[in-house]
């Protein structure tokens, strides 16, 4: 629940004059109880630390702290800062406020601890973000991710093998954690409404399976899927040991990579071994 003292959201949009700007990827939730749905899906926030990226006017950022988060938030578009300020003078020591952008902030230096990260994310650059958390040291900085993606990309991160969406995201946000869309979000929700519909992915980290390189397993994925129809023979004849592991573990050579499941592309790393060019 958002805390019925602050003004409503529409209101801090006209006195602050935050028009949506279509190149900053911007699509706002103003529905108090979604936003404190999303808010729920890491589980009990009290006293956690959450990393929020594009708080914009502040609507998922005040369900946050109403569930009790300490939230850092990191926005690049400068006329929402006066709009955040105010609405961490409702809550104070709970709000830092970072402007900048995302992609250049060294996030995991922000915090002690391993904060939940929750964001209705910038389109653009959602998928940049989310790869870069993936494939950082394990375990990782953070304790779970709660993300608004389109829902192409969503069912991507969630996709099994033989799904039509599955690919590259789906072994790299599954192969040391779990993945599943927490709920769907109708394009109607958003301000302005999207060409789209959406959807909240949870993504938990898990134990990294030994012997596996994530250098490797992203050359594998590369490859196998850059050339998703062929056969792993020919798709994989590129990557430095890759047919004879293929072998050695016993998968057919004449599979194509969308018939590979998560489970078979960590075997297949594994047996590749260290990345070939150091
Ligand atoms: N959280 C708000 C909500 O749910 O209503 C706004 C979400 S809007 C989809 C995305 C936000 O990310 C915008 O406020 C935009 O200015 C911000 N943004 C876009 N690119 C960014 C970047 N590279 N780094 C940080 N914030 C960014």
């Amino acid at each position: 629940m958002t805390d019925a003292k602050l003004p409503p959201l529409r209101e801090v949009i006209a006195r602050y004059g935050l028009n949506a700007s279509k190149a900053l990827g911007q699509n706002f939730l103003f529905d108090g109880q979604l936003l404190a749905r999303i808010a729920a899906v890491p589980g009990d926030l009290s006293d956690e630390e959450v990393l929020e990226v594009g708080p914009g006017p502040g609507g998922l950022t005040r369900a946050l702290l109403a569930a009790g988060a300490r939230v850092t938030a990191i926005e690049r578009d400068h006329r929402c800062i006066p709009a955040l300020a105010e609405l961490g003078d409702h809550y104070p020591g709970r709000l830092r406020v970072i402007e900048g952008d995302a992609l250049a902030v060294d996030a995991p230096s922000l915090f002690a601890g391993r904060p939940h990260i929750v964001s209705n994310l910038p389109y653009n650059v959602g998928t940049a973000l989310l790869v870069g958390w993936l494939t950082a040291s394990w375990q990782p900085w953070w304790a779970s991710c709660t993300l608004m993606f389109q829902k192409e990309v969503a069912d991507r991160i969630v996709a099994s093998a033989g799904d039509d969406a599955y690919g590259r995201l789906a072994v790299l946000s599954q192969w040391r954690s779990t993945a599943r869309i927490a709920m769907p979000v109708h394009r109607s929700a958003f301000t302005p409404p999207p060409k789209v519909m959406s959807a909240v992915v949870h993504i938990v980290p898990a134990a990294a399976p030994d012997g596996v390189e994530v250098r490797v397993l992203e050359r594998l994925t590369a490859a196998a899927f850059g050339q998703r129809r062929k056969m792993l023979r020919q798709s994989l004849k590129g990557v430095p040991g890759a047919l004879a592991a293929l072998e050695r573990i016993g998968i057919d050579p004449t599979r194509r990579a969308e018939t590979v499941s998560v489970a078979e592309f960590v075997a297949l790393a594994r047996a590749v071994g260290i990345a070939p060019d150091g």
